[in-house]
């Protein structure tokens, strides 16, 4: 879950709502509760979509990935124009952290083994947002499970034992050995996309090019997010209606 909640706290006016009229009837103590709520509403209404440059909509990695090139008024516009903007993404991602990307701009910027995986990725990126097939919940094709499996292969994400002293659970990650080895969890996030998560949620949204996959309990969301797109859409409808009345 990316945006607008925060799984292990309740929102403000809930909390408030749940203590005794006595309680309340402290005002110092209920002036604290429309502070405290007021905040809130900012916070959220505030929380950002993009990291670092990048919008990250798309509940899914190779998702987010494929919104690397968004379609700008009909024209698509490339984010990861070099081998440090893709650095960056991956940064931004979560997925490699500040010493990792330093090391491996360092050794393998400007290089043919760079542009090598910079051009694999362009290509598992095309293949996703370039390919209706994902979209919709429709079979997926016969070589683009044969390329996942050849990619997972050669770039295997790996299993970590992890424990915080009472309790252990699995951690996955990656060796990165060089540029190449950023296919590993792109590829992992397809096949598990395919294998485990619901096709037909897979979406492009209503209003511009940007794909997510809908992981909402209804399974009825239409845009890439209420910040970029469902504000401008609802308000567009709003007015459209407004001139139907008058
Ligand atoms: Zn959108």
């Amino acid at each position: 879950m990316r945006f607008g909640s925060r799984p292990n706290e309740a929102p403000v006016s809930d909390l408030c709502a749940s203590l005794s009229s006595d309680e309340l009837t402290d005002k110092r103590f209920h002036y604290w509760c429309i502070i405290l709520a007021k905040v809130w509403a900012w916070e959220a209404a505030n929380k950002s979509d993009w990291k670092d440059g990048f919008l990250f909509v798309g509940d899914e990695l190779v998702l987010d990935f494929v919104n690397t090139r968004p379609v700008q008024d009909g024209e698509p516009t490339e984010l990861l124009e070099d081998f440090g903007a893709v650095i960056r993404w991956f940064q931004a991602a979560d997925l490699l952290n500040s010493q990792q990307a330093a090391a491996l701009e360092r050794q393998w910027e400007g290089t043919t083994v760079a542009q090598r995986a910079i051009k694999d990725l362009e290509d598992l990126r095309e293949d996703f947002g370039g390919n209706p097939r994902v979209e919709g919940g429709r079979a997926i094709r016969r070589s683009t499970i044969n390329e996942l499996n050849g990619l997972m292969r050669v770039h295997p994400m790996l299993t970590r034992l992890t424990t915080n002293g009472t309790a252990y659970s699995t951690k996955l990650w990656f060796e990165v050995r060089e540029p190449a080895d950023l296919l590993a969890p792109l590829a992992h996030s397809a096949a598990t996309l395919f294998a485990a998560g619901d096709r037909k949620r897979v979406r492009k949204c209503d209003n511009c090019a940007l794909h997510f996959h809908d992981t909402s309990k209804k399974g009825t969301r239409r845009w890439c997010s209420m910040q970029l797109c469902g504000n401008r859409f609802k308000v567009a409808a709003y007015a459209a209606r407004q001139r139907e009345n008058r």
